[in-house]
């Protein structure tokens, strides 16, 4: 029998009704044996998301505030389920462990993890499915770098004992010491795909509350049009630039063994989502297969005569911001100019080091420095086929009056990169869809 890996996302495990609807889900195809879960997010707009509440709870930890309120409201979150669905997953007793382990002395990681660990044991109870540990089996290095190959086959060996089982999402642990160790936020996107890749899944399931994946962002571009079908590099380009449908890293185990992801809404269980996959949508009439961007970006750029001629000068710019531990996110350039586009939150107060760097060590012509700068991705496979595209993104903005600050596209053309003012964000989405989509 071939196996599916679902995950559920923090809202699909919010409340009871919510786990009701997982419970017909799993139980609608008896191919659905491994199941992953976040912890219980936010059951309706004002409510906390369990993880942010478990950071509140390590910050009362470890400023000595008696932390027995937050406690007891998070222990809630659990026991209500518990209580409502009538089943007795033993939370109770969890939540005692727990306490024992503050008093002994514990981890932030390790609180923070306890939100998905008591999500998957509440679900294991309610499924009647085993659960599995995360921890021991999704594993990292001493720095807290996820291995993948170890994870790989830690969790092969053990899924193979278990004909159906609920392993919970975003954390694992060191194999250097055995403590907690936490993916970023959002996170359990990526245990799904190590699960999938373990259990050879003939698919990958990621259940959340949208219908898929949308040309742009809902809350930007009014009624998007959904994606229907999309490729692995694709998507990994729209995740990364800010669709935060599914984590930037969950493509990696997946596209490694070649299992399709299917973006699908528990909400909806009949539609039939967005399809992620090795070729993507090939016959699409569309030249784009979606947009997303982000703000909160500096551009350096740094001119200087015959620069193309100075040989080492690209090295030797680069080294001066790896030295300040700085990465960089794309780095146009051109006979006589180089930029850099970098995350303004890693510069924060390495600037002006880097700066005086530049000028003591590259003895540029000139060296600007825009900060407040957006960038929006503009992505589609088919896009290397097809001339133009960036003349006709270029030209539209023009006419709208938006000003480009920087213009890339990656080398796999996939990808046309423009960096706006801040403030043109919205408006340039907007001007690039309505482009494309008519
Ligand atoms: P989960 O908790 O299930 O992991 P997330 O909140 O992480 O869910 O991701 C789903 C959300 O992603 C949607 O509710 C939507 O607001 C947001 N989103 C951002 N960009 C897009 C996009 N292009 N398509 C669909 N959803 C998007
Ligand atoms: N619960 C974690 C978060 O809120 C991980 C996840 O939901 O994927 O980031
Ligand atoms: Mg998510």
């Amino acid at each position: 029998m071939s196996v599916k890996v679902l995950k559920f996302g923090g809202s699909s495990v919010a409340d009871a009704d919510q786990i009701r609807k997982i419970k017909a889900i799993v139980e609608a195809d008896p191919e659905r044996r491994y199941v992953v879960v976040s912890a219980p997010g936010k059951r309706y707009s004002g409510d906390s998301k369990v993880t942010d509440l478990l950071f509140m709870l390590w910050a009362q930890i470890e400023h000595n505030i008696p932390y027995d309120a937050l406690f007891d409201t998070i222990m809630s979150r659990y026991t209500s389920i518990e209580d409502e669905l009538g089943v007795d997953a033993g939370i109770r007793g969890r939540f005692d462990e727990i306490r024992n382990k503050i008093e002994k002395g514990c981890t932030e990681s390790y609180i923070v993890s306890r939100g998905e660990y008591l999500s998957a044991v509440l679900i294991s109870g309610v499924l009647g499915y085993d659960f599995v540990d995360s921890e021991g089996r999704v594993l990292f290095d001493a720095r807290g770098r996820l291995l993948a190959e170890e994870t790989d086959a830690a969790l092969r060996q053990e899924l193979a004992q278990h004909e159906r089982a609920v392993v919970p999402g975003f954390y694992g642990s060191s194999v250097a010491d055995g403590r907690i160790c936490l993916l970023s936020r959002g996170g359990s996107d990526v245990t799904g795909s190590l699960v999938a890749r373990a259990a050879d899944a003939s698919i990958y399931e990621n259940w959340t509350d949208v219908s898929g994946m949308l040309m742009a962002d809902p809350r930007v571009v009014d009624d998007p049009r959904p994606i229907r079908h999309i490729s692995y590099m694709e998507l990994r380009e729209l995740s990364y630039m800010g669709a935060s449908v599914l984590h930037e890293d969950a493509v990696f185990p997946a596209r490694m063994s070649d299992i399709p992801i299917n973006i699908r809404n528990t909400n909806v269980p009949d539609a039939p989502g967005t399809i992620i996959s090795k070729g993507g949508d090939d016959n699409s009439p569309e030249i784009i297969s979606g947009i997303a961007g982000k703000k909160g970006f500096t551009v350096i750029s740094i001119y200087k005569n015959m620069m193309n001629k100075e040989i080492g000068f690209v090295r030797r710019a680069l080294a001066i911001i790896e030295d300040q531990h700085v990465n960089f996110d794309h780095i146009p350039t051109g006979i006589d100019s180089l930029s850099m586009v970098i995350e303004s939150s890693e510069l924060e107060d390495k600037l002006d080091d880097i700066l005086a760097e530049f000028r003591h060590q590259l003895k540029p012509d000139d060296i600007t420095v825009e900060d407040n700068i957006a960038l929006i991705a503009t992505v589609g496979l088919r896009m290397h086929r097809t001339l133009g595209v960036a003349a006709r993104i270029c030209t539209a903005l023009a006419d709208s009056g938006v000003n480009i600050r920087m213009l890339n596209q990656g080398t796999n053309e996939i990808n046309v990169i423009v960096g706006v003012e801040s403030q043109d964000f919205e408006k340039a989405t907007r001007v690039i869809y309505n482009e494309f989509i008519k």
